[in-house]
Protein backbone atom coordinates (compact mmCIF):
# COMPACT_ATOMS: atom_id res chain seq x y z
CA UNK A 1 0.00 0.00 0.00
CA UNK A 2 1.23 3.48 -0.83
CA UNK A 3 1.50 6.13 1.64
CA UNK A 4 0.03 9.83 0.92
CA UNK A 5 1.32 12.95 0.44
CA UNK A 6 0.59 16.07 2.37
CA UNK A 7 -0.26 19.80 0.69
CA UNK A 8 -0.23 22.54 3.38
CA UNK A 9 -1.99 25.55 1.53
CA UNK A 10 -2.14 29.09 2.91
CA UNK A 11 -2.87 32.41 1.30
CA UNK A 12 -3.99 35.98 2.08
CA UNK A 13 -7.57 36.21 2.87
CA UNK A 14 -8.57 36.95 -0.61
CA UNK A 15 -6.18 35.33 -3.09
CA UNK A 16 -8.87 33.14 -4.32
CA UNK A 17 -7.99 30.05 -1.73
CA UNK A 18 -11.42 28.44 -1.13
CA UNK A 19 -12.14 28.79 -5.06
CA UNK A 20 -8.83 27.34 -6.34
CA UNK A 21 -9.17 24.35 -3.56
CA UNK A 22 -12.68 23.89 -4.47
CA UNK A 23 -11.56 23.19 -8.69
CA UNK A 24 -8.78 21.15 -7.77
CA UNK A 25 -10.70 18.51 -5.29
CA UNK A 26 -12.99 18.33 -8.01
CA UNK A 27 -10.86 17.38 -10.73
CA UNK A 28 -8.44 15.06 -9.09
CA UNK A 29 -9.14 11.62 -7.83
CA UNK A 30 -7.24 10.33 -4.17
CA UNK A 31 -7.13 13.77 -3.12
CA UNK A 32 -8.82 14.54 0.45
CA UNK A 33 -9.59 17.42 2.32
CA UNK A 34 -8.96 18.05 6.02
CA UNK A 35 -12.05 19.41 8.24
CA UNK A 36 -10.34 21.65 10.47
CA UNK A 37 -10.91 21.97 14.47
CA UNK A 38 -12.44 25.38 15.17
CA UNK A 39 -13.78 27.55 18.06
CA UNK A 40 -15.54 30.34 15.57
CA UNK A 41 -18.96 30.66 15.48
CA UNK A 42 -20.64 28.54 12.70
CA UNK A 43 -21.53 30.96 9.91
CA UNK A 44 -24.90 30.61 7.50
CA UNK A 45 -24.53 27.55 5.54
CA UNK A 46 -21.60 25.92 6.63
CA UNK A 47 -21.95 22.31 8.06
CA UNK A 48 -20.56 20.94 10.77
CA UNK A 49 -18.06 17.98 10.12
CA UNK A 50 -18.18 19.06 6.35
CA UNK A 51 -16.30 22.50 6.92
CA UNK A 52 -15.15 22.56 10.41
CA UNK A 53 -15.39 20.48 13.15
CA UNK A 54 -17.45 22.78 15.44
CA UNK A 55 -16.25 22.73 19.34
CA UNK A 56 -16.20 24.92 22.36
CA UNK A 57 -13.05 26.10 24.14
CA UNK A 58 -13.18 23.86 26.25
CA UNK A 59 -13.23 20.84 23.82
CA UNK A 60 -10.66 22.38 21.88
CA UNK A 61 -8.20 22.92 24.98
CA UNK A 62 -8.62 19.41 25.52
CA UNK A 63 -7.77 17.98 22.10
CA UNK A 64 -4.83 20.49 22.36
CA UNK A 65 -3.67 19.10 25.94
CA UNK A 66 -4.12 15.75 24.41
CA UNK A 67 -1.55 16.10 21.53
CA UNK A 68 -4.63 15.68 19.43
CA UNK A 69 -3.28 18.33 16.96
CA UNK A 70 -0.71 18.18 13.85
CA UNK A 71 -0.68 21.86 14.39
CA UNK A 72 -3.34 24.95 16.19
CA UNK A 73 -2.94 28.33 15.66
CA UNK A 74 -4.98 31.14 16.98
CA UNK A 75 -6.31 32.97 13.96
CA UNK A 76 -8.50 36.29 14.05
CA UNK A 77 -9.24 35.57 18.10
CA UNK A 78 -10.48 31.61 17.12
CA UNK A 79 -8.54 28.65 17.93
CA UNK A 80 -8.24 26.11 14.69
CA UNK A 81 -6.65 23.07 14.57
CA UNK A 82 -5.47 19.98 12.08
CA UNK A 83 -6.62 16.87 14.00
CA UNK A 84 -3.64 14.70 14.03
CA UNK A 85 -5.22 11.18 13.47
CA UNK A 86 -7.29 12.00 11.37
CA UNK A 87 -4.60 12.82 8.82
CA UNK A 88 -2.38 10.19 9.82
CA UNK A 89 -5.49 7.47 8.84
CA UNK A 90 -6.11 9.15 5.61
CA UNK A 91 -2.28 9.12 4.74
CA UNK A 92 -1.91 5.82 5.33
CA UNK A 93 -5.13 4.78 3.17
CA UNK A 94 -2.85 6.36 0.05
CA UNK A 95 -4.86 9.46 0.04
CA UNK A 96 -3.51 12.87 -0.46
CA UNK A 97 -4.40 15.35 2.02
CA UNK A 98 -4.86 18.92 1.49
CA UNK A 99 -4.94 21.61 4.61
CA UNK A 100 -6.11 24.68 4.16
CA UNK A 101 -4.08 26.46 7.00
CA UNK A 102 -2.65 29.83 7.88
CA UNK A 103 1.42 30.68 8.11
CA UNK A 104 1.46 29.77 11.72
CA UNK A 105 -0.07 26.39 11.13
CA UNK A 106 1.85 25.91 7.67
CA UNK A 107 5.65 26.98 10.24
CA UNK A 108 4.43 23.86 12.82
CA UNK A 109 4.13 21.14 9.61
CA UNK A 110 7.69 22.62 9.21
CA UNK A 111 9.47 22.25 11.98
CA UNK A 112 7.31 18.73 12.84
CA UNK A 113 9.34 17.33 9.59
CA UNK A 114 6.42 15.50 8.53
CA UNK A 115 7.48 13.25 5.48
CA UNK A 116 6.34 13.76 1.89
CA UNK A 117 5.04 17.20 2.93
CA UNK A 118 4.89 20.04 0.55
CA UNK A 119 3.77 23.92 1.73
CA UNK A 120 1.83 25.88 -1.36
CA UNK A 121 1.87 29.53 -0.78
CA UNK A 122 -1.14 31.18 -3.05
CA UNK A 123 -0.36 34.63 -4.07
CA UNK A 124 -2.34 37.24 -5.98
CA UNK A 125 -1.42 39.25 -8.51
CA UNK A 126 -0.90 42.48 -6.37
CA UNK A 127 -1.96 44.17 -3.46
CA UNK A 128 -4.35 46.23 -5.52
CA UNK A 129 -6.31 43.03 -7.27
CA UNK A 130 -6.27 41.43 -3.75
CA UNK A 131 -8.57 45.19 -2.32
CA UNK A 132 -10.35 44.38 -5.76
CA UNK A 133 -11.14 41.08 -4.96
CA UNK A 134 -11.97 41.87 -1.37
CA UNK A 135 -14.49 44.42 -2.08
CA UNK A 136 -15.69 42.20 -4.93
CA UNK A 137 -16.51 39.37 -3.03
CA UNK A 138 -19.40 41.65 -1.18
CA UNK A 139 -18.64 39.93 2.33
CA UNK A 140 -16.46 41.47 4.56
CA UNK A 141 -16.86 45.46 5.88
CA UNK A 142 -14.41 48.20 4.94
CA UNK A 143 -12.80 47.59 8.17
CA UNK A 144 -12.24 44.22 7.92
CA UNK A 145 -11.44 44.59 4.42
CA UNK A 146 -8.41 47.06 5.73
CA UNK A 147 -7.44 44.68 8.48
CA UNK A 148 -7.16 41.79 5.65
CA UNK A 149 -4.81 44.12 3.80
CA UNK A 150 -2.22 44.63 6.40
CA UNK A 151 -2.21 40.97 7.52
CA UNK A 152 -1.98 40.55 3.80
CA UNK A 153 1.41 41.96 3.67
CA UNK A 154 2.45 40.36 6.95
CA UNK A 155 1.75 36.87 5.54
CA UNK A 156 3.18 37.50 2.14
CA UNK A 157 6.46 38.37 3.87
CA UNK A 158 6.32 34.89 5.02
CA UNK A 159 6.74 33.58 1.41
CA UNK A 160 10.41 31.95 1.77
CA UNK A 161 8.75 29.16 4.35
CA UNK A 162 6.87 27.83 1.15
CA UNK A 163 8.29 24.94 -1.27
CA UNK A 164 5.88 26.59 -4.12
CA UNK A 165 4.31 29.93 -4.59
CA UNK A 166 1.48 29.96 -7.44
CA UNK A 167 0.13 33.20 -8.48
CA UNK A 168 -3.71 33.82 -9.10
CA UNK A 169 -3.65 35.70 -12.03
CA UNK A 170 -5.93 33.76 -14.51
CA UNK A 171 -7.68 30.76 -11.96
CA UNK A 172 -7.68 27.89 -14.23
CA UNK A 173 -3.73 28.10 -15.34
CA UNK A 174 -3.24 28.81 -10.78
CA UNK A 175 -5.62 25.60 -10.46
CA UNK A 176 -3.68 24.03 -13.18
CA UNK A 177 -0.15 24.20 -11.29
CA UNK A 178 -1.46 23.21 -8.13
CA UNK A 179 -2.66 19.84 -9.76
CA UNK A 180 0.32 19.72 -11.40
CA UNK A 181 2.46 19.68 -8.59
CA UNK A 182 0.37 17.62 -6.47
CA UNK A 183 1.19 15.01 -9.91
CA UNK A 184 4.33 15.85 -9.51
CA UNK A 185 4.53 14.31 -6.51
CA UNK A 186 2.60 11.41 -7.11
CA UNK A 187 5.09 10.70 -9.84
CA UNK A 188 8.30 11.39 -7.81
CA UNK A 189 6.50 8.81 -5.07
CA UNK A 190 6.10 6.04 -7.85
CA UNK A 191 2.19 6.50 -8.58
CA UNK A 192 -0.25 7.20 -11.42
CA UNK A 193 -1.27 10.54 -11.76
CA UNK A 194 -4.55 9.25 -9.88
CA UNK A 195 -2.55 8.76 -7.06
CA UNK A 196 -3.14 4.89 -7.10
CA UNK A 197 0.21 2.60 -7.09
CA UNK A 198 2.58 1.78 -10.16
CA UNK A 199 1.67 -1.34 -10.80
CA UNK A 200 5.39 -2.99 -10.16
CA UNK A 201 4.69 -5.54 -13.40
CA UNK A 202 4.11 -2.34 -15.41
CA UNK A 203 6.72 -0.42 -14.27
CA UNK A 204 9.68 -2.36 -14.66
CA UNK A 205 11.56 -2.86 -18.21
CA UNK A 206 12.15 -6.27 -17.37
CA UNK A 207 10.08 -7.63 -20.05
CA UNK A 208 11.29 -7.29 -23.90
CA UNK A 209 8.74 -5.00 -25.61
CA UNK A 210 6.12 -6.93 -28.06
CA UNK A 211 7.21 -5.65 -31.34
CA UNK A 212 10.96 -6.46 -30.52
CA UNK A 213 11.54 -10.02 -30.81
CA UNK A 214 15.09 -9.92 -29.82
CA UNK A 215 14.18 -7.90 -26.98
CA UNK A 216 16.77 -5.04 -28.30
CA UNK A 217 15.57 -1.82 -28.69
P1 LIG B 1 -10.02 33.24 -0.22
O1 LIG B 1 -10.62 31.88 0.06
O2 LIG B 1 -8.54 33.16 -0.50
O3 LIG B 1 -10.34 34.25 0.82
P2 LIG B 1 -11.96 33.41 -2.43
O4 LIG B 1 -11.80 32.08 -3.11
O5 LIG B 1 -13.18 33.66 -1.62
O6 LIG B 1 -10.64 33.80 -1.60
O7 LIG B 1 -11.85 34.52 -3.61
C1 LIG B 1 -12.01 35.92 -3.33
C2 LIG B 1 -12.78 36.58 -4.50
O8 LIG B 1 -11.92 36.65 -5.65
C3 LIG B 1 -14.01 35.78 -4.92
O9 LIG B 1 -15.04 36.69 -5.26
C4 LIG B 1 -13.53 35.00 -6.15
O10 LIG B 1 -14.57 34.73 -7.05
C5 LIG B 1 -12.50 35.97 -6.76
N1 LIG B 1 -11.39 35.31 -7.49
C6 LIG B 1 -10.69 34.20 -7.13
N2 LIG B 1 -9.71 33.93 -8.01
C7 LIG B 1 -9.78 34.90 -8.97
C8 LIG B 1 -9.03 35.18 -10.17
N3 LIG B 1 -8.00 34.41 -10.56
N4 LIG B 1 -9.38 36.25 -10.89
C9 LIG B 1 -10.40 37.07 -10.51
N5 LIG B 1 -11.16 36.85 -9.39
C10 LIG B 1 -10.85 35.80 -8.62
P1 LIG C 1 -12.06 30.99 8.20
O1 LIG C 1 -12.50 31.15 9.60
O2 LIG C 1 -12.28 32.23 7.38
O3 LIG C 1 -12.62 29.74 7.55
O4 LIG C 1 -10.47 30.76 8.22
C1 LIG C 1 -9.63 31.76 8.74
C2 LIG C 1 -8.17 31.33 8.59
O5 LIG C 1 -7.91 30.20 9.42
C3 LIG C 1 -7.75 30.93 7.17
O6 LIG C 1 -6.50 31.56 6.89
C4 LIG C 1 -7.54 29.44 7.26
O7 LIG C 1 -6.53 28.99 6.37
C5 LIG C 1 -7.10 29.29 8.70
N1 LIG C 1 -7.32 27.92 9.21
C6 LIG C 1 -8.39 27.10 9.00
N2 LIG C 1 -8.20 25.93 9.62
C7 LIG C 1 -7.00 25.98 10.22
C8 LIG C 1 -6.24 25.06 11.01
O8 LIG C 1 -6.63 23.93 11.28
N3 LIG C 1 -5.03 25.48 11.46
C9 LIG C 1 -4.54 26.73 11.19
N4 LIG C 1 -3.32 27.04 11.66
N5 LIG C 1 -5.22 27.62 10.45
C10 LIG C 1 -6.44 27.26 9.99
Amino acid sequence: MSYGSLFVISAPSGAGKTTLLKMVLQNLSGLAFSVSHTTRPKRPGEIDGRDYHFVSHDEFLRLQSAGGFLEWAEVHGNLYGTGRAQVEHAMAQGLDILLDIDVQGARQVREARVEHTWLLFIAPPDMAELERRLTGRGTDTAEVIALRLANAKREMASMDLYDFVVVNDMIERAADTIRAIIIAERSRTRRNADGTPINPQGATHDQPPTDSPTGTP
